[in-house]
């Protein structure tokens, strides 16, 4: 079986999202950036796969700006056996990334494909559930657990109302959850060999497909400050504050 997934490089989760002054994004120059959490998780479980020997071969894919490569070369680190970078410097939005995903999909013939449930950037949770709809596969979104069949597999997916369970025919799209498992770190040998895996490199015009943004961003802004609270000295004071000036009792 032969597992695909997409790690998206990100801002890093712990650095302190800046507004740019002329507020038409977000800060991103010397900011950290990362592999998105979910993206590692993805990652992870196609190498929980390939140990179990579930999985022959596991093949990460990014699309974006050349220093994605960084971000391929990370989940090459974690174990991945080849990388493929969609190089553009055009913004991606999820309708462009699930079309490129697809012809990469087309052309590579995986069994499974894994994405994260939603980019930390732009949180949109869109990926995943377009790509299905494009190849026609069926979907399993916000995995928390994963168990491969007969030619099926068994996803547990975290909903609303707790769990649910579905069973899909592969070829089938994931999405990952939080609880699915921890990511691994890259061990230091691990990142030398990193070194000597190949990484593809395409553009979307090779993969034939119009990356023209559907979307207009008119503003970017921080939102509103919180104000301070106030400590009250006991249930009197706070019944007292919440019916004569907050009035909502
Ligand atoms: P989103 O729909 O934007 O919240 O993204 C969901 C998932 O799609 C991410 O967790 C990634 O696995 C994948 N994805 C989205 N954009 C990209 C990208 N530019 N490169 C690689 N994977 C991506």
């Amino acid at each position: 079986m032969k597992v695909l997934v997409a790690v998206k490089r990100v801002v890093d989760y712990n650095v302190k999202i800046r507004v740019k002054a002329d507020n038409t994004g977000i800060e991103t120059a010397n900011v950290k950036m990362a592999m998105n959490p979910f993206d590692e998780i993805a990652v992870e479980e196609g190498l929980r796969l390939k140990e179990a020997g579930i999985a022959d071969e596991l093949v990460v894919v990014s699309l974006g700006v050349q220093q994605c490569q960084e971000t391929i070369r990370t989940a090459l680190a974690m174990g991945a056996d080849r990388g493929i970078l969609v190089e553009t410097e055009d913004e991606l939005q999820p309708m462009a990334v699930a079309k490129l995903l697809g012809e990469v999909v087309g052309r590579e013939a995986p069994d499974l494909v894994i994405v994260g449930k939603q980019a930390i950037d732009d949180d949109s949770n869109q990926t995943g559930q377009m790509l299905a709809a494009l190849l026609g596969w069926p979907q399993g979104t916000f995995a928390s657990k994963i168990t491969p069949g007969d030619g099926t597999i068994e996803v547990v997916r975290e909903i609303d109302g707790g769990l649910e369970t579905v069973t899909l025919k592969m070829p089938a799209v994931i999405t990952t959850d939080l609880r699915l498992n921890v990511p691994r770190y890259a061990s230091l040998p691990n990142i030398m060999k990193a070194k000597k895996k190949t990484i593809d490199v395409v553009t979307p015009a090779d993969l034939g497909v119009d990356t023209a943004s559907r979307l207009v961003t008119l503003k970017v802004e921080e939102p509103p400050r919180r104000q301070a609270g106030v400590k009250v000295a006991d249930a009197a004071e706070l019944v007292d504050k919440l019916r004569n000036e907050a009035k909502v009792i």
